[in-house]
């Protein structure tokens, strides 16, 4: 976890952007995870050309979304709590994180929204990580409530992003074997071989911030 940016600053934000914009190519969505900033910081992301966040906690989100509205599309990344649904569904265009079978029940009141979701899926099959397991999908898609955009993965961390690309390989088999289309996967350490695995979606954090001096 990246300390805090208070104040990011927009030039070095526009430039990482540049330049993950250009490895990762045109129709890769850039989604940057606000955790990082606080809800001030967010003007410098607007004017470094930040255009999707990813929001972990509700109360984050709220704030952030009443400050800046309609100036960036807003993705819900966090675990989905029990009460936090309601006022979740309806502020955010996609829930990224739905890992476990009490957030399907949380979300069975919904059906009705249009709100879309990803299902988590835990390729790595790490008992310690959330997420379903692949052999459990099909069943999932069966019993979500909700209609379901594709999946999302979050592998473990490590030092050599290749690490990753079975990882994100087998999440696409999956997405394209459900017809899903979105495939949001991909962080700071391993975006580029998301990107070359099929990602829609990446989420990156730290590697927005870092000045390269
Ligand atoms: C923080 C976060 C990210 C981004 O992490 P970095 O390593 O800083 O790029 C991606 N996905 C989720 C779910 C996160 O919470």
């Amino acid at each position: 976890m990246v300390e805090p940016v208070r104040d990011p600053d927009p030039a070095v934000v526009a430039a990482n952007l540049a330049r993950i914009r250009d490895e990762v190519g045109p129709d890769v969505e850039i989604l940057v995870a606000g955790k990082y900033v606080p809800a001030e910081g967010l003007g410098a992301l607007a004017e470094a050309g930040v255009t999707l966040i990813g929001e972990n906690r509700l109360q984050d989100l709220e704030a952030k979304r009443e400050r800046w509205g309609d100036t960036f599309t807003w993705d819900f990344i966090g675990a989905l709590q029990s009460r936090k649904v309601d006022d979740l569904i309806g502020q955010v265009r996609l829930i990224h994180s739905v890992a476990s079978d009490s957030a399907l029940r949380r979300l069975e009141r919904f059906s009705d929204t249009g709100a879309e979701v990803l299902i988590q899926v835990d390729v790595a099959g790490e008992a310690s990580k959330s997420g379903f397991s692949a052999g459990e999908l099909s069943d999932v898609l069966d019993r979500c409530p909700v209609r379901v955009g594709g999946l999302m993965t979050m592998p473990p961390a490590v030092a050599d992003p290749e690490a990753s690309r079975p990882h994100f390989a087998r999440l696409r088999e999956l997405a394209e074997a459900h017809g899903l289309a979105r495939l949001s996967m991909g962080t700071s350490q391993d975006y580029r071989v998301a990107a070359e695995e099929g990602a829609t979606i990446i989420r990156l954090g730290s590697a927005l911030f870092a000045s390269r001096e």
